[in-house]
């Protein structure tokens, strides 16, 4: 059956009043704070060369191997809609060369997996990241998990805790794939499909494996940490002793994973518990990139921005009512002439920073006072013919009924003086 045209795409939703207006804000909130710590924006195209992705992310990814809209262009090269925020960046890095040395740089925008839609999981979904770019260093990693922690608490949100863990270098990956191999062999009959595919491919994507099954055997298997060598866990351990340095709770996780194969050391994940099975508020760590030829190192997060929203719902549910916009001004109008000056009187007060509506047709008295409760207005001016001669407006506060006829300056600078709230002087 053919879907009507007027539905979007399962998984991609039509954002509008009023939770965008919780949108707006948590961005602003975001662009306010960013720079603080030196981040500036980058906004990279939506649409990448597919090896962009497939070399950063990892082949053996679920992103890479299931999610990803890929598809030829006309000259038959392989594009792909972005799933993530970082690759495009480190693109744009690469591009940069020395001149990319130590920047930092944070997006934010729509992001595409073809994934199963289900709550909390779309198929466009909006992510704010940061990359800082740079060597590892514990302290760079522990700025960046500052900083989003002063970001949740700026957008109201105190139910969250943080996971972290480390990944280790990429020359510890033979011994921990070995050591977790040696330990999960004997229960392979015991895993999902999948994890019987990924115990060859990439057998870290088992730690995080959400079937009950799985998480019996990944329960009985050891901390990799335990297969790494010391600088590795050195650099773990260094980045809890500053964590715990700026009085930030986290709680060290073996079993974090992260599902992208672009990590080393230090990994986090910050969930809150309104938002059911899919709990991750967001996900960071440091990585390690090889585009072309020079690897490219940095450490980031990315936010889910739908989730970010319904966790602020969950712990500010007064939040939204608050970010209504202003109530307009409703300009009422009797006849023709008036119906025009009208016009230019919106304009005048629009350009005075008063927000107010009219009605652009020609509609009776009660019809116009009808369309001002709708909108919620405070405060209707109605003029006719004789007030126009007058030089004249009424002025009826909507709230109690009373009126009163001023000279229309007056109206004017009463109504800029108040922005259409509810009372004047
Ligand atoms: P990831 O890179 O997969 O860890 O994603 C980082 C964050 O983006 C997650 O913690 C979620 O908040 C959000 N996110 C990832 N995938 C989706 C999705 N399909 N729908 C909604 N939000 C998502």
């Amino acid at each position: 059956m053919d879907t009507p045209l007027f539905q979007p795409i399962p998984g991609m939703v039509d954002l509008t009043a009023p939770e965008v207006l919780l949108w707006q804000h948590l961005e602003e909130q975001a662009r306010q704070l960013l720079p603080l710590y030196g981040f500036s924006e980058i906004r990279t195209p939506a649409l990448e060369y597919t090896p962009v992705f497939t070399r950063s992310l990892g082949e053996t990814t679920d992103v890479v191997q299931k999610e990803m809209y890929t598809f030829a262009d006309r000259g038959g090269r392989s594009l792909t809609l972005r799933p993530e925020g970082t690759a495009g960046v480190i693109r744009y890095a690469a591009g940069q060369g020395a001149a990319a040395e130590g920047a930092r740089l944070y997006y934010l925008g729509p992001m595409f997996r073809c994934e199963r839609p289900q709550a909390g999981r779309k198929r466009q979904f909006h992510q704010l990241g940061v990359e800082s770019f740079g060597e590892p260093n514990p302290a760079a990693d522990v700025e960046v998990i500052a900083l989003q922690q002063h970001l949740f608490q700026s957008w109201g949100l105190h139910a969250f805790t943080i996971d972290i863990n480390t990944r280790g270098l990429p020359e510890d990956r033979p011994a921990v794939t070995a050591g977790l191999a040696a330990a999960a062999r004997p229960h392979l009959d015991a895993l999902c499909a999948d994890c019987r595919r990924r115990f060859d491919t990439n057998i870290f994507r088992l730690l995080d494996c959400k079937q009950a099954a799985c998480r019996q055997v990944v329960d009985t298997l050891p901390d990799p940490a335990s297969f790494m060598s010391a600088p590795s866990r050195v650099y773990l351990a260094e980045v809890v002793r500053l964590l715990q340095g700026l009085n930030l709770p986290v709680r060290v996780n073996p079993r974090l994973v992260r599902g992208l194969d672009y990590y080393i050391h230090t990994v986090w994940e910050i969930r809150h518990p309104a938002l059911g099975a899919q709990d991750a508020l967001s996900g960071g760590g440091r990585y390690r990139v090889t585009l072309d030829t020079k690897p490219f190192d940095g450490v980031g997060f990315a936010a889910g921005l739908e989730r970010a929203v319904m966790a602020v719902q969950h712990d500010q549910p007064d939040r939204l009512a608050a970010l209504q916009p202003p109530r307009p001004v409703w300009l009422v109008a009797l006849g023709p002439a008036a119906r025009e000056a009208n016009l230019r009187l919106a304009q005048e007060l629009r350009q005075g920073g008063c927000a107010c509506g009219l009605d652009l047709g020609d509609r009776s008295l009660k019809a116009q006072l009808r369309a001002a409760n709708r909108v919620g207005a405070a405060w209707a001016v109605l003029r006719g013919d004789r007030e126009l001669a007058a030089g004249t407006a009424t002025l009826k506060n909507l709230q109690d009924g009373t009126q009163v006829e001023l000279p229309l300056a007056d109206v004017v600078t009463k109504l800029n003086a108040v922005k259409g709230r509810g009372t004047t002087s």
